[in-house]
């Protein structure tokens, strides 16, 4: 499924670069902050909802945390994938957390020449792999 601005349009207040926050328009729960929606009859949490349908699955076991603290925010760059102890996974050989590989993909939006090898440099892998993950061959779950 492909998700435009139109049909987020209604539902989040988008802005204008993926450092923006993006508020959830839709109902709020009271007691954690989060926002809620209902979809096949399900009550789902806003956040969980969206990060699902623009990143992919939430694998089963971890929680999103919000990097911005914003508890409407769902914005999915915002978003990272920890486990309930706030660990990072590892996989497929590399150092890299989650969190970090969102850093990566989030990067990919206003890339510059060059940004390969520093991000490459910056978390201490190699540039083939943050090329690897911004085409999806690493990482494609996250
Ligand atoms: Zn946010």
């Amino acid at each position: 499924m492909t998700i435009t601005g139109q049909v987020l349009k209604p539902l989040v207040d988008i802005g204008d670069s993926p450092a923006d926050c993006w508020e959830w328009r839709g109902t709020i729960n009271k007691n954690t902050g989060y926002g809620k929606k209902t979809f096949n009859g399900k009550s789902l949490l806003a956040h969980r909802w969206m990060y699902e349908t623009i990143v992919g699955p939430i694998p089963e076991g971890l929680v999103i945390n919000h990097k911005c603290s914003n508890t409407k925010c769902v914005n999915p760059h915002h978003l990272e994938v920890v486990d309930q102890a706030g660990n990072c996974r590892h996989g497929k050989g590399t150092k890299l957390s989650v969190g970090e590989v969102l850093e990566i993909k989030a990067a990919k939006t206003n890339k510059k020449w060059g940004d390969g090898a520093r991000l490459a440099k910056k978390y201490n892998v190699t540039s083939a792999l943050i090329h690897d993950i911004w085409n999806g061959r690493a990482w494609a779950d996250v």
